[in-house]
């Protein structure tokens, strides 16, 4: 088979966001203005959500989310631990406690039952991840919570995902995407808060832009006068860019066609993929509409083999890497917090086990086989 390069992830921008730039480029308006404006209206259109609030990352936007909550030095916040380190250094920003929870290597998501163990008096929040593009049944988890505690959802990766009718990002009290490179709509770096709390929208507003309340404007002042802002809030710069938001907007127009792609090549592998009981390949139908930024599975036995699997790939060409890490086992959470490897057996399954695949939007069905080929030959190799 004649060797191909395949990468694990690469944006798909072309000459439609080369045309796009030239708006706020020859306008000289080149921060937060009408790009931006225009992006999160359409942005919460297409979610289906009444606030949409764009912001410099979903780092950025899930320590505003947590602030709009409420959430103060000394709180405790759960996290699932299989995720990308920002959603609990968030936490941290915040000055509250990440309490980190299990999760499950069948669906890569928080363990219900460890995170319903692990609530106090001092929980004042919830961070659900919506992981590679499949959601949390965010309903089921608040019908089983003990008291209401404020929801965040981290759909860094999850644009496009669906539950039943309800799309990720409107499940909870305020939802987080990321549009960096590696997710399916990518603005170079940026993110957007969504909500459906007019309370929640003023006051991310009020923090991503240095704390600057808006004027209460008074017809009998002199119209020439500009008057300065009201600060009453330690505030942040997390603002997006016009010249990142014109990107955005186009992206957002091609996002349908995007998924539509990936749900096309994900078919492929996973008819592929599925006989095989050395390899478990996510769930992407049923009532849980996969997003699918990520395709990732899960190899069996042990670890060795997910990393003997890698390395027989990368020789082939086929760039993977894992899943994501889980928090509890970097150093940073292990020195200030007294985690260790064994503490959370699933996301520590997850973190050793799991294998991203490429799939993107510049792939063709051709490389689909010819990676789905190598995995064969790999599991041929190795398990008969
Ligand atoms: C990518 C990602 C983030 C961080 O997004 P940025 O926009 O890079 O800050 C946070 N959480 C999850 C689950 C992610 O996948």
């Amino acid at each position: 088979m004649k060797k191909r390069i395949i990468d694990l992830s690469k944006p798909s921008v072309g000459d439609l966001e080369f045309a796009a730039l030239k708006r706020p480029l020859r306008s000289g308006w080149l921060t937060q203005g009408s790009e931006v404006e225009s992006f999160e209206n359409e942005f919460a259109s297409s979610q289906k959500v009444s606030h949409a609030i764009a912001v410099s990352s979903a780092t950025t936007g899930l320590h505003l989310a947590l602030l709009a909550i409420g959430v103060k030095p000394g709180d405790e916040v759960l996290v699932p631990s299989f995720t990308w380190i920002s959603t609990a250094n968030a936490v941290l920003y915040c000055g509250a406690i990440p309490v980190l929870v299990d999760c499950d290597p069948t669906t890569f998501n928080l363990l219900l039952e460890d995170m319903l163990n692990k609530v106090t008096d001092k929980t004042s929040a919830i961070v659900v991840v919506h992981l590679f593009g499949l959601c949390v049944d965010v309903e089921a988890l608040k019908r089983a919570l003990p008291r209401p505690i404020p929801i965040v959802e981290d759909a860094a990766c999850a644009v496009g995902a669906v539950m039943k009718d309800r799309s990720a990002g409107s499940m909870g009290d305020i939802g987080v995407f990321s549009f960096h490179p590696r997710k399916t709509l990518t603005t170079g770096e940026g993110g957007m808060i969504t909500t459906n709390s007019d309370k929640y929208s003023d006051a991310v507003r009020v923090l991503r832009n240095h704390g600057a309340s808006p004027l209460e404007s008074s017809s009998s002042d002199n119209s020439h006068v500009v008057q300065m802002p009201k600060f009453d809030h330690l505030g942040f710069n997390y603002r997006l860019t016009d010249i990142q938001a014109a990107i955005g907007r186009v992206q957002l127009e091609k996002l349908p066609m995007f998924l539509a792609e990936r749900h096309e090549l994900a078919t492929i592998y996973s008819r592929r993929l599925s006989n095989f009981t050395n390899i478990v390949v996510p769930k992407i139908e049923g009532d849980f509409t996969h997003s699918l930024q990520s395709y990732v599975i899960l190899v069996n036995g042990e670890s060795t083999n997910r990393d003997s699997l890698s390395n027989f790939l990368g020789v082939n060409g086929i760039s993977t890497r894992p899943g994501t890490h889980a928090v509890h086992t970097l150093g940073y959470y292990q020195s200030n917090f007294g985690y260790s490897d064994q503490d959370l057996p699933g996301a520590l399954k997850c973190a050793t086990k799991s294998l991203a695949i490429p799939l993107h939007n510049c792939m063709s069905e051709k490389d689909v086989e010819y990676v789905c080929h190598f995995i064969e030959l790999w599991i041929s190799k190795n398990f008969s």
